[in-house]
């Protein structure tokens, strides 16, 4: 059996046995999120630094702390334990001492996604459900496609209709029987939830389902692990919903509790300036709906947050902030990145490394800060949008003085940031 005792509404605080709950009865699906909890007492009489170093290195490796009951013969294969790199360039133009890349594009539908699903998969496993369902805009999908073709089970998806094509191609490559859903993200989500209960497929939405968060949170308890003798002093994350960030702050806060890690960092949450709801909420204590505006960063244009309150808390108790960044700021990061450190990050990604220019821009992390970057999700996700950023090619016909003519013509536009 798991660890789990029981489960906290992150609302009002009233508590839960683990079972067929998923939201608080009392505040209702929307605010009612509850938090899983641990016997932390129990789980470090096993999991230590000793214990450790003998595991396969994957997410199964601190099966104390996950919300599956036989961690040791998992029914997913491989996800986690993704690298962290060094970017000493990318720091100097960032202008912070130190800057680290945990690249969660290398995982195994390349993005941070696919810890999330793997739980989910388990856990629909464990209650003897043989088909699972979502709706998303892209890579919480393509991350439940993979983990449930991996273990053999059915995956339904609803997408809305203007989903980016890599990522469309990720799920029917996976064999997910996929329903573009003609109206928005919201419709596409009413559709998954009205589907699941009419059908009695395991709802992997993250925004009712409490386990999910679980999974995300391993990439706080990798992290803690791998920096645990030089631990940062930031970790910077994009929010859409929220669910990442307040995972990876758990999971740091986690590592600390066991004495494995002995120190956790600040969490540094970066929105998309045209679409932060969270970042507003973590000034004002309250989640404002109903903006209108937009970002390109598609995989954290998320208007209406479920996790709000967890990504509010798990920030302010690591004691870190929450800055915005614009679509042209992360464009100019999608480059920087893939120029400077050899990471070729998606949109929402690279948000992440503009936010630390503008925490930097705004004295909130000084310049000897070392910083680790989560980098959420691979560039080749969203091509059309890498391009929108990157620019194009130079033409040139088969001929020599062609390319001379490029190289004097670029030979002047030589930033110093690019060497
Ligand atoms: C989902 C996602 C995020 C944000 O995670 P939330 O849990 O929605 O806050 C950031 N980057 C990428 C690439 C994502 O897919
Ligand atoms: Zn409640």
């Amino acid at each position: 059996m798991s660890n789990v005792t029981h489960l906290v509404c992150v609302a009002c605080g009233a508590t839960y046995p683990e079972g067929p709950v998923l939201t608080c009865p009392t505040c209702g699906p929307e605010e009612g999120i509850l938090d899983v909890r641990y016997d932390l007492a129990k789980a470090g009489r096993t999991l230590d630094r000793k214990s450790l170093a003998g595991r396969p290195r994957s997410i199964w490796r601190y099966g104390e702390l996950l919300p599956v009951n036989d961690p040791e013969h998992p029914p997913v294969a491989h996800v986690g334990w993704t690298p962290v790199l060094e970017g000493p360039r990318l720091a100097a133009a960032l202008g912070v001492g130190r800057l680290r890349l945990k690249d969660e594009g290398r995982s195994a539908s390349n993005s941070f996604k696919d810890r999330a699903s793997a739980i989910g998969v388990a856990r629909a496993i464990q209650q003897g459900q043989s088909a699972i369902a979502c709706a998303s805009t892209g890579n919480a999908a393509t991350s439940l496609a993979h983990c449930a073709a991996v273990a053999g089970i059915r995956a339904y998806i609803f997408v809305p209709r203007q989903v980016p094509e890599g990522k469309l191609a990720q799920l029917l490559a996976y064999g997910a029987t996929v329903f573009r859903v003609r109206g928005s993200y919201a419709d596409a989500y009413a559709l998954c939830t009205e589907a699941c209960a009419a059908f009695g497929w395991y709802n992997r939405n993250c925004a009712v389902n409490p386990y999910l968060i679980e999974g995300k949170k391993t990439g706080g308890l990798e992290l803690g692990e791998q920096c645990a003798d030089d631990p940062p002093d930031w970790v910077a994350c994009s929010v859409g919903d929220g669910c990442s960030i307040a995972g990876i702050a758990k999971g740091l806060a986690e590592m600390k509790a066991l004495g494995i890690s002995q120190q956790a960092p600040r969490m540094l949450g970066v929105q998309a300036a045209g679409v932060a709801p969270i970042a507003a909420a973590f000034e004002t204590g309250r989640l404002r709906r109903g903006g209108d505006g937009t970002t390109y960063a598609d995989s954290i244009n998320v208007a209406v947050p479920r996790n709000w309150r967890k990504a509010v808390n798990g920030v302010r108790e690591s004691q870190g902030a929450y800055v915005t960044v614009t679509d042209g700021e992360i464009m100019r990061a999608v480059g920087l990145c893939g120029r400077l450190a050899g990471v070729f990050a998606e949109p929402a990604a690279a948000a992440a490394v503009a936010g630390v220019a503008v925490a930097r821009h705004r004295g909130i992390i000084n310049e000897r800060a070392d910083v680790v970057v989560m980098i959420t999700g691979n560039g080749l996700k969203d091509v059309p949008g890498a391009l929108r950023a990157l620019g194009q090619p130079y033409d040139v016909r088969p001929d020599l003085s062609d390319v001379a003519g490029v190289l004097k013509r670029t030979s002047s536009e030589n930033p110093s940031e690019t060497h």
